[in-house]
């Protein structure tokens, strides 16, 4: 059972990623036709990096002087790539998905410094959110007005007992009564609040 619902907030984590990308690829779409030099710097960061996977690969020793070079590049055109977007008044960030949570990138998990993988405080909430309504419409379908009993109450009228006038069984049906109305005028502005008190741990 807990196993079915995490595996459905997972398979919503997942579309709410698959939303998120496909908004960032939309809004590419947007922003390189504005401004078609973002597309020649995207495709362009794009082919280094294919090409130098090819050349660290054929050839693994000088890799590094490679490298170097190709980091200058790359960041010269991630600068001008910010530039273009800063000048226009959109945020340096623009080309980044828009997740509903950062630390997860709606993921449900977070990996730490040493690479362990741990449950999200999203995922955690959310399924915190769920086990609660589900004990709270559990108490539902055993605590309710069908199983309502007035019998447990004595049906006498002891004024020196109780401090009523009228037996406890009248008054809980009176009590009764009065939630069912409340329910019944739930939507009525008129209608006043319930206040239920006692002594603690008492329900
Ligand atoms: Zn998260």
């Amino acid at each position: 059972m807990a196993n079915d619902i995490l595996k459905s907030l997972l398979r919503e984590y997942e579309q709410k990623k698959i939303n998120a990308e496909l908004n960032l690829e939309e809004r590419k779409k947007n922003m390189y036709s504005l401004f078609p030099r973002l597309l020649e710097i995207d495709t362009e960061l794009s082919s280094l990096g294919i090409n130098s996977a090819k050349a660290i690969l054929n050839n693994p020793e000088n890799s590094s002087e490679y490298y170097k070079k190709l980091n200058i590049k790359i960041s010269k055109l991630k600068d001008e790539k910010k530039n273009i977007l800063l000048k226009n008044g959109y945020p340096a960030d623009f080309f980044t998905p828009v997740y509903e949570c950062n630390n997860c990138k709606d993921t449900g998990y977070v990996v730490d410094n040493n690479f362990n993988t741990s449950m999200c405080s999203c995922l955690k909430q959310k399924l915190l959110d769920i086990s609660f309504n589900k004990s709270i419409m559990y108490g539902l379908k055993k605590e309710n007005f069908d199983n309502f009993n007035e019998n447990y109450f004595s049906d006498e009228v002891d004024l020196s007992k109780y401090k009523f006038n009228i037996s406890p069984r009248k008054n809980i049906l009176n009590i009764k009564n009065q939630c069912i109305n409340f329910i019944k005028n739930f939507d009525n502005l008129e209608s006043k609040n319930l206040l239920f008190t006692g002594a603690t741990g008492l329900r």
